[in-house]
Parts: C-alpha cells; structure tokens; sequence
C-alpha cells in the first residue's frame, strides 16, 4: 500500500503526523511511504532523515494525493485540500466532524473511508490518540501561567513559587481531568500552592491517591468557586462535559475580584471555555488583559511545542496507522474495537452516531 504523509498547512501547526522512525515501520511491513518535502521541518525532523527511514520525498502535495492508498494528517482537512483528495482514498487524522458539516458532508460525498484520532476509543471510555495533546496542554497550561505572571508580560511580578521566606503564587484549577491533572504537577513541582476543583468524587480520590497531600481537592459550588479564585494568582480552566460546550463557572464578577495582574489560563477554549471573560487567541498574540487580570486562551497549544506534541502524538498513532497500513480501514476497524469506534465514513456513508445526531444527517 502507498501511505501519504503531506505537510499540515492550517495557520501555525507544525506538527507532522508520522515521524522518520514510524517511516521506517510502515517500509518495514512493505508498504511504500510518500512524505511531502519540509512535512517534518517545523517538528524537528529534515528531509534527509526520513530518506534514510526509507520513505520518498515529493515536491509539493500533487503526488502525495495522487498516489497514496491512504492520507495520514494531524489535523483536519482545510477546505484548499478537498479536491485534492480521491474517491475512495482513506484517511487516519484528527476529524472533529460533529464541530464541521462541510467536511461531513465532504467526506460522504467523496467516499472518503475516514478514521478520526479523537474518537478512537478504549473499551474502558479512554481516549488513546486525545490523552497525549491533553498532557500536552495541561503541562504547558502551567508553564504559560508562571511566564504571565511574570512582570515583563503583564503580571503581578510573581514567581510561581516564590523563594524561601515569600509566598507561593495559588493555582487554582478547575476541572481534574488529563489536563487539570498534568496541570497540577507542574504547578506541584514548581512549588506553588495548588487547589484543584472537580464535581467527579471519583476522580477527586485517585488524584488525593498520587497526589499525597500536596493539593487541595475540592468539590465545588458557586460560593466554593467564588472565593477560591478571588484569592488567586492563576486560575486554570479545564473542564470538559463530554460533547458539550464548556460551562461559564468563573464569572466576569469573580474575575474581577482577582488582584492586578493576576492569570487566567482557560485550557477548555477549544470547547467555547468555562470562564465568562476568555475568548479564543492565538500563539502570535496569546495573551489580553481583561478586568486587570491577564488572559491566556490558546485554543491549540500543543502546536507551541510542535516537536513534543509530535513525538507524544505519533509514538500512540503507529501502532494504529500499522494496523490500518496492513489491513485498510474497514478491516482494521472489524479487527479492532478501539479503531471501530473511531470509524467516522466508510464507503459514502456517515457511520459515526454522534457526528450524524450534531448535523441531523442519515447514517
Ligand atoms: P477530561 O474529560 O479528562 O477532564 C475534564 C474534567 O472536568 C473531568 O474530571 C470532569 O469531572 C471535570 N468537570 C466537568 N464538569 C465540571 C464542573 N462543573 N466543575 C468542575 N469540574 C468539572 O478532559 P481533558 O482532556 O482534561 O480536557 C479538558 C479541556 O481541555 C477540554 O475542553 C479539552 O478540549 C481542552 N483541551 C484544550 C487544548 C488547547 O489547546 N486549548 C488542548 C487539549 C485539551
């Protein structure tokens, strides 16, 4: 089979959806790997290098999508790569398709045989090929938050964790999930005073488990909410209500009641965000300020760290795209449950359930 990997050309992703080493194990199980050329270049990895895995350069996309069987991405499609693709090419990418009724309908119309990475899903509700831009965003959430708060950008001219006779900077996140949780590492490690906010007692236990005292785990309401984050220096927002938008929990008023100079990070932006006063911004201007306080709202930041978000990335698609290399998509999707449930089109029709209720289409 020829799998292709073209270069990403959404605005900013520098991430690059195999790298040489996986290049090598595709060509190892016999199949032939076509890499656009500078498809690696932002993630770290040189044209040479994937020559020596074995793959072939091309110049531009042209051959990329004339020839391959089967297209490997990282993000979606954007709509300047639609006629591009062939009838019935396949395709192993980040979708998003319940957000996107255009590429949808694309894909079906096309006879696309898509798999979506973010629907891949384990038999115990886990998501493999999502976890790992989680880690990402909530390990960097902290890391953004400490630099805000930084004089230079904004901020209170604090040290996320002080020094021996000053006080710790208090981090409040909310939302104990992958990135509230990677979060409050970094934050733990840097030595800042750490609470985190979750509405699920079950996860509050496990993260009182590895957590060992270090964090304060709280169970919150309004009232609870309001006079943690006014006493703030970093709030971090990181809730998910699975399929739906982020719900408003810190209000503009509590925003306000934070000092000067204090940060918000809303990591859940990309679901609409769960602080009343964030909206969407991006890696050339991260940052506003807003009722004094200053706001940090990527919507993508795994892609400020283009080469740990690939590596994190591609290390737990391998094994998949090899699957689907060997097999094509239906059979590996009849094969494996996991990649079952990431079945989003198949043959002109719309397989997965919860992208045909978003759009009100048949499937
Ligand atoms: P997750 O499902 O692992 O965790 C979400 C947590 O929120 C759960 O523990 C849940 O119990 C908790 N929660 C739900 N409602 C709550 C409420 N009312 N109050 C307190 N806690 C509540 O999800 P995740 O993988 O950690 O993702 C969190 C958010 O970060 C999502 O919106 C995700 O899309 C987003 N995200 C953004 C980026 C980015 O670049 N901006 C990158 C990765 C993930």
């Amino acid at each position: 089979r020829v799998i292709g990997v073209p270069r990403e050309i959404k605005d900013l992703e520098g991430r690059v959806s195999v790298q040489p080493d996986g290049a090598a194990e595709l060509v190892h199980h016999g199949h032939e790997v076509l890499v656009e050329r500078g498809a690696g270049r932002n993630a770290g990895f040189s044209d040479g290098e994937y020559e020596g895995a074995g793959a072939r350069m091309t110049d531009g996309p042209d051959e990329v999508f004339e020839r391959a069987g089967l297209i490997v991405k990282v993000k979606e499609p954007v709509p300047s790569e639609y006629d591009r693709f062939r009838e019935g090419q396949e395709l192993f990418t980040y979708l998003h398709l319940a957000a996107d009724k255009g590429l949808t309908e694309f894909l079906v119309e096309r006879r696309i045989d898509a798999i979506a990475y973010e629907t891949v899903e384990m038999p115990d509700g886990s998501l493999p090929l999502l976890t790992p831009m989680s880690e990402v965003a909530g390990r960097m959430a902290t890391q953004a938050a400490a630099h805000c708060l930084e004089s230079p950008s904004g901020g209170a001219g604090l040290l996320l964790g002080g020094v021996p006779g000053t006080p710790a900077a208090k981090v409040t996140i909310i939302g104990g999930g992958i990135v509230g949780t990677e979060a409050a590492k970094i934050a733990v490690g840097m030595r800042a005073i750490v609470r985190v906010l979750d509405i699920n007692p079950k996860r509050l236990a496990y993260l009182s488990d590895i957590f060992e005292g270090r964090v304060d785990l709280v169970i919150p309401n309004r009232a609870r909410t309001a006079s943690y984050v006014a006493e703030s220096d970093v709030v971090v927002g990181a809730v998910l209500v699975h399929g739906a938008k982020a719900p408003k929990l810190v209000s503009r008023e509590m925003v306000a009641s934070m000092r000067d100079g204090s940060v918000v990070v809303d990591v859940a932006i990309d679901q609409g965000g769960c602080i009343e006063t964030s909206r969407p911004t991006t890696h050339s201007e991260p940052t506003y300020v807003e009722e004094g306080v200053v706001h940090y709202c990527v919507a993508n930041i795994p892609g400020a760290v283009a080469r740990t978000s690939t590596l994190a990335l591609t290390s737990v698609t391998l094994p998949y795209l090899l699957k689907i290399a060997d097999r094509g998509v239906e059979g590996a999707a009849r094969s494996d449950e996991a990649l079952a449930k990431g079945l989003s089109t198949l043959r002109g029709s719309l397989v997965s359930e919860p992208v045909a209720e978003a759009h009100g289409l048949p499937h």
